[in-house]
């Protein structure tokens, strides 16, 4: 569904991203692990088109369409969404009206997920206006429930949650992601970015991938790459990957 190739991604001249490859097939959900400044957001918003995002080199295609000249909107009309880590807050638009102008689902269930998410007293309030951390990341996980994208990114769905929550949005993005499903019938795709690793406690994903300084140091199984970063901390996927660059 996914494929990027040779990507380098720069901001006001500066380097954030270095030959970034990376495949996500259909019906898989990959999570990329780093410590702060890696370049996590910036891969993520430069899948999505942000125009801040300068890409120096490389291709994306998504379902098998190369979509790098791309506006975002119409990468969001074939079917790429994002879940922000800090979105800004709306004022003067209620959430339930954004949900009605975004909305490709039937508006029963929207209540339901709306009902699911405990979020029913935020449909009259302004959109992100004053909502605590873990409001934002449901609200925003809603939003995405009612766009319907095939593939999805979650820019930290867990940090600054709750452990209540991060379990109620870790089971929500299973589901989402067609998690339910065997992965053969499965539609939907997905890419999460994680600090701390807290939302994979409630949540499968095929596989992990460590970004340093903003190349992909080492790809492999999430367990396996959590439990080492749980252990040692960022510290050890720093130190070895300054031992593959020289
Ligand atoms: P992460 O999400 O992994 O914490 P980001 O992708 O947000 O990291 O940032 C990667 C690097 O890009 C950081 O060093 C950050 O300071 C830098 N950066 C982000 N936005 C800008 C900007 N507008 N101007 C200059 N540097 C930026
Ligand atoms: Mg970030």
């Amino acid at each position: 569904m996914l494929r990027i190739e040779n990507l380098c991604v720069k901001i006001r001249d500066k380097e954030i991203l270095t030959d970034i490859n990376l495949h996500i097939e259909k019906g898989e959900t990959h999570v990329l692990f780093g410590p702060n400044g890696a370049g996590k957001s910036t891969l993520i918003n430069t899948i999505l088109g942000n125009p801040k995002y300068e890409v120096a080199n490389g291709s994306i295609y998504f379902n098998g369409k190369d979509i790098i000249d791309m506006p975002m909107y119409e990468r969001a009309k074939l079917g790429i969404g994002i879940s922000y880590q800090s979105p800004p807050a709306i004022s003067g638009v209620k959430l339930k009206s954004l949900l009605k102008i975004i909305s490709k689902r039937d508006w029963e269930d929207i209540e339901n997920m709306v009902k699911h998410l405990n979020f029913e007293k935020f449909m009259d309030r302004e959109v992100n206006v004053g909502f605590s951390g873990g409001e934002v990341k449901r609200s925003e996980i809603l939003q995405i429930y009612a766009q319907t994208p095939d593939f999805i990114m979650f820019d930290e769905p867990d940090s600054g949650v709750d452990v209540e929550n991060v379990e109620l949005i870790g089971n929500t993005i299973n589901k989402l992601l067609d998690k339910d499903m065997k992965i053969c019938d499965r539609n939907k795709s997905g890419l999460i970015i994680t600090h701390m690793g807290h939302i994979l406690d409630f949540m499968d994903v095929d596989k992990a991938h460590v970004l340093c300084e903003g190349v992909i140091s080492c790809s492999g199984n999430p367990r396996e790459i959590l439990n080492n970063l749980i252990n040692h901390g960022y510290k050890r996927c720093i130190a070895c990957y300054q031992k593959k660059k020289h």
